[in-house]
């Protein structure tokens, strides 16, 4: 393994575990997050909960656990390639996702409505949610205990009001510092790995035409590359081929970009990247193109009329369920209940809610709603 810089995360800087435990014997102790995550059953969850497309529109779509998995692929070799911590990026990468609900960010805007006036619900805090509570695996303590570095890269964000309730995690919004740098490629890994997969995906599905990503730069810039290159070359091969060289010029980029805003910050230490301004980042140019890029989703996919009623469908499932379950909390499994006890109705139906996939809420909807079905 290539030597660490000294800015990066390692067990010796760590800021540790909220419960103590002994080293582990073969492994490093952010490996072990990384093991901890991927035995969760929220981990498991990922595969069948959407990304843009519904799990069961196609089987080639990307789905939460693919998208996760991408996106700590690009992680762990930019992590690898600047001697950061790339055990960390891992685990941060497979993580950051946990607290999505089912059918993506319309569910989340769903169910974040139905607890307006109860705390709001949010994907991100339902990450960390997850790992410091939710889990049930182990014997001394609730969720997964993971390392505050893990847990750090998991909130990427945060409003000042909830970063004053959880402590120490939330320190750093309120003080303006930076997570470590093996957060900060995490979110760009997140965003590199979303805005190539939904290019491929909405090409795929249809929802999408090549003749409207010409107008991309990036992408017809790399498409007409293929082209010189390959003469002969044509459909899903081309696009692959063309995808392919967006995302290597990418991370080409921000490993180039962000070594070079490295050396001349030249932090000694961990502490001197939590001060820093951020340090992994775009060339402007590059940061331009991915913006037109990520406008163009936005207008052409996220917002195309078939992916829109799939949004109204999603946003009436959850609706339907939260409003049954808080009418009448007998409804929700036992577990759940105990937890309305301790908490409120509203924050348990979210937990559970937030926990189902896609097809498992379609099925609890049926379960409580069709007549011809019990
Ligand atoms: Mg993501």
């Amino acid at each position: 393994m290539p030597e660490l810089a000294p800015y990066a995360v390692d067990d010796g800087n760590s800021r540790g575990r909220a419960h103590a435990e002994p080293r582990p014997k073969a492994r490093s102790e952010f490996q072990r997050d990384r093991d901890r995550i991927v035995h969760s059953t929220a981990f498991r969850r990922l595969e069948y909960k959407t990304q843009v497309f519904v799990n069961h529109e196609g089987d080639l779509f990307r789905t939460r656990l693919t998208h996760s998995i991408e996106v700590a692929q690009i992680a762990r070799s930019v992590a690898r390639s600047l001697q950061l911590n790339d055990d960390l990026a891992e685990a941060i990468a497979l993580a950051h996702d946990l607290g999505h609900t089912p059918f993506g960010h319309a569910g989340q805007d769903a169910l974040n409505e139905c607890m307006q006036g109860h705390g709001g619900f949010e994907h991100n805090l339902q990450s960390l949610r997850i790992v410091d509570r939710l889990e049930e695996r182990y014997g001394a303590f609730d969720g997964l205990n993971l390392m505050f570095e893990t847990r750090e890269g998991i909130l990427k964000h945060c409003s000042p009001a909830r970063a004053r309730e959880i402590g120490d995690l939330g320190r750093r919004f309120l003080e303006g510092r930076r997570p470590s740098l093996e957060a900060q490629i995490c979110n760009l890994a997140d965003e590199i790995a979303y805005n190539n997969h939904d290019v491929d995906d909405g090409l795929r599905s249809g929802v999408l035409t090549l003749e409207q990503l010409q107008e991309i730069t990036l992408f017809a810039r790399h498409a007409a590359e293929v082209d010189a290159e390959f003469p002969h070359i044509a459909g899903r091969r081309r696009v692959h081929e063309t995808i392919r060289r967006m995302i290597d010029a990418q991370v080409t980029d921000l490993l180039a970009e962000s070594a070079r805003r490295i050396v001349a910050a030249a932090p000694a230490s961990l502490a001197d990247v939590n001060n820093a301004p951020e340090l992994i980042g775009f060339t402007e140019a590059m940061k331009q193109e991915n913006h037109a890029l990520k406008s163009f989703l936005r207008e052409h996919l996220y917002r195309h009329f078939e992916v829109l009623r799939m949004t109204a469908k999603a946003r009436r499932v959850i609706q339907d369920l939260f409003g049954a379950f808080v009418a009448d909390q007998r409804l929700l499994p036992p577990q759940y209940q105990a937890m309305a006890a301790a908490a409120s109705i509203q924050r348990a139906t979210a937990d559970y809610i937030a926990g189902m996939t896609d097809r498992y809420s379609m099925k609890e909807h049926r379960r409580l709603f069709a007549v011809s079905e019990f």
